[in-house]
């Protein structure tokens, strides 16, 4: 029996994949045959032109998911144009640094209504599509989330993104019980330290810095595309007898 990570005939949809992670995700996803509607609230120039570039088709759907309003457009546009949702990459999020003594509601709100809540309600709304749909083999459909390490640690000021990261892991795992039985795989990817936006602060901080590479067993950051094969990984065929799993792409961070 040949494993196959072929996506073809398949459609995906990325949220936050105008940069980084989600923009190397939404291009391996198209380099391995499937159709790509990225969401976001920023245009995703590059990225459709780089999704365009392996002849897939690429979709662009505008949509703040600082809120859950838009979760359900966000679903029917992308069904509206690819026909069908095989695979959900839950990418989108923000990180909010501040002592924790000083740490605001509005901080602690906004990293958790778009790294958490959005996540879910999104998931749900596609899931809904996935189960409805049914009958493709072993599988309905794949849903990835992006995780952290902080699924696994505390970090430091960061306390909304730690709580909003262990959330995902917490709701992975919930899904992946659930809709297991409906031929759903639900699974995260806990990327480690990547050189993206999200860390330019970090990167930037000399002491931070070097703190960070020190413990890396890898000696490097990460960079976006460490997390693509991971990601072609789960929406894949291989990995249909996967799910609830967390799935650390991180150098051996946390193996240290
Ligand atoms: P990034 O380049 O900042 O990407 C974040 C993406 O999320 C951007 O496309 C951003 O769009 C989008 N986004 C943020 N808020 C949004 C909203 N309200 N509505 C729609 N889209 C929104 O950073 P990244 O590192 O690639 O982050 C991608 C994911 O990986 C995040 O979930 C992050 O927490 C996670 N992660 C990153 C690292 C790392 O080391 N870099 C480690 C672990 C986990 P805009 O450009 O419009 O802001």
């Amino acid at each position: 029996m040949a494993i196959s990570f072929d996506l073809s005939g398949k459609g995906a949809l990325v949220t936050g994949a105008n940069t980084g992670i989600g923009q190397a995700i939404a291009v391996a996803l198209a380099e391995a045959g499937a159709d790509v509607a990225v969401a976001g609230r920023s245009e995703p120039t590059e990225t459709l032109q780089l999704i365009e570039a392996t002849r897939r088709k690429a979709v662009n759907i505008r949509a703040d998911l600082g809120s859950i309003e838009p979760v359900q457009r966000v679903v029917d546009e992308a069904l509206a144009e690819l026909g069908r949702i095989d695979i959900l990459v839950n990418n989108a999020g923000i990180i909010r640094r501040a002592d924790l003594l000083d740490f605001s509601e509005e901080d602690w709100d906004a990293v958790n209504d778009t790294n958490l809540k959005s996540l879910f309600f999104l998931s749900q709304a596609a899931a809904r599509h996935m189960v409805q749909r049914g009958a493709s083999g072993q599988s309905n459909g794949k849903i990835i989330n992006i995780a952290s390490l902080l699924t696994f640690q505390g970090g430091i000021r960061v306390p909304s993104y730690a709580a909003a990261k262990s959330g995902v892991g917490g709701v992975t795992k919930a899904m992946a019980n659930e809709l297991a039985p409906k031929a759903v795989q639900v699974n995260a990817i806990a990327p480690g330290y990547i050189s993206t936006n999200n860390t330019a602060a970090l990167r930037s901080d000399e002491e931070r810095s070097r703190q960070i590479l020190d413990r890396i067993p890898t000696g490097r950051w990460g960079k976006p595309e460490d997390i693509a094969g991971a990601a072609v990984f789960l929406a894949s065929p291989a990995s249909d007898y996967v799910t609830g799993h967390i799935l650390a792409v991180d150098g051996g961070w946390l193996a240290r």
